[in-house]
């Protein structure tokens, strides 16, 4: 279990990042979704014990973060959103030099080990190759190979599919929920689609704020009956989009015509509207707008009008 309470971090030219969060966590896929500069990274960073937080605690089994950071490191492989390889070497020698990095010592030897850890990921077929002829997405799964060496209880990945086609995407999601099934994995991301797939619990962050803390089914729940779409004509569509008496959740375009979708709880709906069943996108539009879902048990809590 990892519990996190009242952590807050406050950056040099007092931006503050994180403006007290309290979470509690357990094994599973647990998505933290947030716009940029929400403060994921930030919050990922303490957690992975390389950012010292200004007060607040976060305990991992019982061991605090801020009195053992160098035994929390030890527990946690983590996956930073920039994380830099070295082009010309193969898969294998780049995993080799990142596991003595990370000073991750295994009594079968280093060369057995690294073979397991590309196994576990699936890139044994590739492990000769130079890494930069990879694709995203098996540079993701080498980029976890490290992370899950030495077998941590916690796996930190922050912002792991951006840029990832939709089959490696696929391809990734299945391996963190792999590895998820007897430890704790945090995926954060700005991608809702992320935690539509794999999260059966997540947490919204906005401007240093938790602002929700749900599943992806109940917060769709908090939805019903009041998501509406309809189609907008070209001309309209500017003036419908910002009118300040509206909450527009999504606008996209279907064979070139606009298609809007709105919250809106009481009144007559625009002309060829109709009720639509709510997606996760939806929930998220009106939490980072609002800061609160309907009914929400964090309903309130650094809300905005
Ligand atoms: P996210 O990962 O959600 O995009 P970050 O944690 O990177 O958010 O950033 C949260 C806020 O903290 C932003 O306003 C960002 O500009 C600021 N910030 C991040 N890193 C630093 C830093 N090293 N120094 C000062 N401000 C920072």
């Amino acid at each position: 279990m990892l519990s996190i309470r009242d952590l807050v971090k406050v950056y040099p030219g007092s931006t503050t990042a994180l403006a007290g969060v309290s979470l509690d966590v357990s094994e599973g896929v647990f998505g933290l979704l947030g716009p940029n500069g929400a403060g994921k990274t930030t919050l990922m960073r303490v957690l992975a014990g390389v950012l010292e937080a200004t007060s607040g605690t976060a305990e991992l089994d019982g061991v605090s973060i801020v009195d053992h950071p160098e035994r929390i490191r030890e527990r946690t492989g983590y996956l930073p959103q920039d994380f830099g390889f070295l082009p010309h070497l193969s898969g294998e020698r780049m995993l080799r030099y990142l596991l003595r990095l990370k000073g991750v010592r295994s009594p079968q030897g280093e060369k057995e080990l690294c073979r397991a850890l590309l196994d576990r990921v699936h890139l044994e077929d590739a492990a000769k190759r130079k890494v930069k002829t990879y694709s995203g997405g098996m540079r993701q799964r080498l980029g976890i190979a490290q992370a899950v060496a030495g077998d941590p209880r916690l796996i930190i990945v922050d912002e792991p599919t951006a840029g990832l086609d939709p089959e490696e995407r696929l391809r990734f999601y299945r391996l963190l929920s792999e590895l998820a099934q007897d430890r704790i994995v945090i995926l954060s991301t700005h991608i809702v689609e992320d935690v539509a797939v794999l999260c059966p619990r997540f947490v919204v962050i906005r401007q240093g704020r938790l602002v929700a803390d749900t599943s992806p089914s109940e917060a769709r729940r908090a939805l019903e009956g009041a998501i509406h779409e309809g189609a907008v004509d070209a001309l309209e569509f500017n003036r419908f989009v910002a009118d300040p008496s509206r909450r527009v959740t999504q606008a996209y375009l279907v064979e070139g015509r606009n298609r809007v979708r709105i919250y809106q709880t009481t009144g007559d709906l625009p002309p060829g509207f109709r009720t639509v069943a709510p997606t996760l996108e939806d929930a998220y539009m009106i939490l980072i707008k609002t800061g609160s879902l309907p009914g929400s048990s964090r309903a309130g809590e650094g809300a905005t009008p």
